[in-house]
């Protein structure tokens, strides 16, 4: 028998090596400048990286939004999350958003017979409205409109798209039977998808709108609806945001087929997109995800709408440290294709390795951004019949100033947000700065493609403006003197105008 060193058994060998690796590998120094990764970090909250040391570890990491994800979890946690990364940026130099994730008509199987129940192709079940133990007879589901909702020979998908049964008949009393094509063990509260019926849950659930609450009370500064079908369910919230003065800005998460078919009008009428694979890829032929992420990117860049990649994006870090290469290449492609930000979920979490991963995908990011297609204004270029042409034009053509003077900033001020996301939305190679005196928004802008965003009040004259903002930017080092700096701006300051101004100036 090999002798083991200093008397460690083999486990703790084990740990101790992962421990020095971890060590090795990690920058923990002084956190990563925020501006190193212009593609933006959403990362889960859950159990494995819920303290404030953990938090502030992966903030240090890379981490720029972090996403409370209301299916799991109570109000109680989440207020004591919520606490420590408002700390974190009170502390130290970070603007980290906080998302808040509702759960939305999220359907599921209820208690199972001993949590397993074997199902094999042929099998005849029979879904039920009531409440019971689920075995072969029947199984509860809870969706109280399924008889209505379904037609005979929809697909329900259950647990992930695991398991695959058929609706082959409809009864009067509101069961409903379905034969199995996909076979397997079937256990408790499994989630079930319906991909070619039209469900008539409201957009909103009880449980929803309580959390909807609570979001509103904590003022997190984006909240993401889950399931989304077409532009009503965001009328909807947007109406309940607004009855509350809620500054909160709305993330339509992707994930069914009828999304996909209201995309547009869903981009225009949302602040920002989830394309949320998990569903997606149960709800639709998992073959059709890939073209369909480049094409919510495409039409998000086209509308100014920031666009989060979310779901399995590292997830076999979830265990391991090191990702694999497909999943790098995942990575790479989102970036490479224009998103605004990829999305962790389980392996910030639950995982092993949280700050690891936050890092490793850092440094994809970072890697690829070495190539990346800045400068896309040519791609975009104003509309005339929009009503907001005439600052879209200022913030295309301050993009293409900064590129052809190689500006070494280019500073947006803004208290909407909408020159920060039409700046954004030309990925500028020049370094894009916002001030804003509107303090949710700073934190929303995270979000947002390579915005750095600033706490700005000031309202004497668009000079003094311009030059306290070049002076902010010099004494954090920035910028140095003989730089070139293009401003945008609204003058008269105190009218509060759209975006109407560019100035170049080459700092003192
Ligand atoms: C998804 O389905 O990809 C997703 C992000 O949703 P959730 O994690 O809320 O299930």
């Amino acid at each position: 028998m090999m002798p083991l060193e200093n008397n460690i058994t083999p486990d703790r060998k084990a740990s101790k090596n992962l421990s020095k690796y971890l060590h090795k590998n990690m920058d923990r120094q002084a956190g990563v400048d925020h501006m190193s990764h212009r593609t933006k970090i959403v990362a889960t909250v859950g159990p494995a990286c819920d303290t404030y040391d953990k938090l502030l570890e992966l903030v240090k990491a890379g981490v720029n939004v972090f996403r409370l994800n209301f299916s799991h979890g109570n109000h109680d946690d989440k207020s004591q999350i919520i606490e420590h990364i408002r700390n974190i940026n009170k502390t130290e130099p970070y603007n980290i958003a906080i998302l808040g994730d509702l759960q939305g008509p999220k359907l599921r199987v209820g208690e199972i017979e001993n949590n397993a129940l074997p199902i094999v192709p042929g099998d005849v079940l029979t879904f039920t409205n009531e409440k019971c133990i689920g075995n072969l007879e029947k199984i509860y589901v809870s969706y109280p409109n399924l008889a209505g909702d379904v037609k005979i020979g929809n697909t329900i998908m259950i647990d992930d798209g695991k398991l695959e049964v058929k609706v082959v008949n409809i009864l009067k009393n509101g069961d409903v039977k379905v034969e199995v094509i996909i076979g397997g063990i079937l256990s408790s509260k499994k989630g079930i998808n319906l991909p070619d019926t039209k469900i008539s849950l409201p957009a909103l659930t009880t449980k929803d709108l309580e959390d909807l609450q609570f979001i509103i009370d904590q003022q997190l500064d984006w909240v993401a609806l889950s399931f989304v079908r077409n532009v009503k369910d965001i009328v909807i919230l947007r109406s309940k945001l607004d009855e509350n003065k809620s500054k909160a800005k709305i993330i339509a998460k992707i994930e069914k087929p009828e999304a996909i078919a209201n995309i547009r009008d869903i981009i225009i009428e949302s602040d920002a997109i989830m394309i949320a694979r998990g569903d997606l890829g149960v709800e639709l032929p998992v073959e059709k995800v890939p073209l369909i992420q480049k094409d919510i990117i495409r039409k998000c860049l086209h509308r100014a709408k920031p666009v989060i990649v979310a779901t399995q994006m590292m997830e076999s870090m979830i265990d391991r440290v090191k990702p694999n290469r497909s999943e790098t290449t995942d990575v790479a492609n989102a970036v490479l294709e224009g998103a605004d930000a990829v999305m962790l979920s389980g392996e910030t979490a639950s995982g092993n390795h949280p700050a690891l991963v936050v890092e490793t995908m850092r440094k994809i990011i970072m890697e690829v951004e070495k190539q990346y297609r800045y400068n896309r204004e040519e791609d975009l270029k104003p509309q005339p019949h929009s009503p907001s042409f005439l600052s879209d034009a200022i913030c295309y053509n301050a993009c293409k100033m900064a590129r052809d003077v190689n500006a070494e900033a280019l500073i947006g001020m803004t208290q909407s947000g909408y020159t920060a996301f039409m700046l954004s939305s030309y990925r500028p190679k020049s370094p894009l700065y916002i001030f804003s005196k509107e303090r949710t928004l700073i934190n929303q802008l995270s979000l947002s493609w390579g915005v750095r965003a600033f706490y700005y009040a000031e309202e004497e004259s668009v000079d003094h403006i311009i030059e306290d903002q070049i002076n902010i930017l010099k004494e954090r080092g920035f910028v140095n003197t003989s730089d070139i700096v293009i401003n945008t701006g609204s003058t008269p300051v105190q009218l509060h105008l759209p975006t109407n101004m560019i100035k170049v100036t080459k700092v003192d």
